[in-house]
């Protein structure tokens, strides 16, 4: 199958889950998670309308931008972001999601400050409490909310989340499940510099389950491009 029929295969698939749900499919983003994809292949998904593009290294997303291969859609980055690469990605890409330290909100505040700025941004929370994974505890994210509305040059516009692998994706519900609730606790506060507008959750294997589970936003690459080769 091509790009464009795996694409318009992943819509339908969002559209039946949000329906299923009484939910807008329109509400539920769509990203092509495009690591290891080349920029024509990143442009053929573009071409066939995914909403934004995810990439995951810094290096990697550099070199395609430079080729314009994400002309024509938003970029965001989906990696795991250390602070010494801080500056190459903000202001580049339009959302970072995968925010997981308050170290991390510091610095990019701090660039983006630099840069005359305000960089949009999700808090990756660690659902599944994974001694492997970062992100912040639930219990934390008010705090780290707290922290952020002190920066003047980033939004916190949601949460982020990867949950852990499962042989089976409807086991994944139960954490998709406390993302919502978490959300939508976190939605009511008012903090300043903080619009709770993302949940960015669910990937190739799991994403119908997390649009049934209230994701507005889902990161999905194998679905899209193949398997990916690792060398
Ligand atoms: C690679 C990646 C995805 C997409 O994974 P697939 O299983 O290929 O859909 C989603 N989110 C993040 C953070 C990723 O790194």
């Amino acid at each position: 199958m091509s790009i464009a029929e795996n694409v318009a295969l992943v819509r339908e698939n969002i559209r039946q889950a949000a329906l299923a749900a009484g939910r807008d499919p329109k509400d539920v983003l769509l990203l092509a998670a495009t690591k290891m994809n080349d920029e024509n292949r990143v442009r053929q998904a573009i071409a066939a309308g995914v909403d934004a593009c995810g990439e995951n290294r810094v290096q990697e997303m550099l070199e395609k931008a430079e080729k314009g291969a994400y002309d024509g859609a938003p970029l965001h980055f989906i990696g795991h972001l250390q602070r010494n690469k801080v500056k190459y990605v903000v202001g580049l890409a339009e959302l970072i999601h995968g925010v997981d330290s308050a170290e991390l909100l510091r610095e990019i505040d701090r660039v983006a400050g630099k840069k005359g700025l305000v960089q949009d941004l999700l808090l990756e929370v660690n659902i599944g409490g994974e001694a492997s994974k970062s992100g912040f505890a639930p219990k934390e994210i008010p705090a780290a909310l707290e922290a952020a509305s002190a920066f003047p040059n980033i939004r916190v516009r949601g949460l982020m989340t990867i949950p852990p692998v499962c042989e089976r994706p409807e086991q994944n519900r139960a954490f998709f499940l406390r993302m919502k609730q978490l959300f939508v606790d976190n939605k009511e506060k008012k903090y300043d510099n903080v619009s709770m507008d993302f949940l960015s959750m669910g990937m190739s294997g799991d994403y119908t389950e997390a649009v049934a589970c209230g994701a507005n936003l889902v990161r999905v690459g194998t679905a899209i491009f193949g398997a990916r080769i690792y060398t």
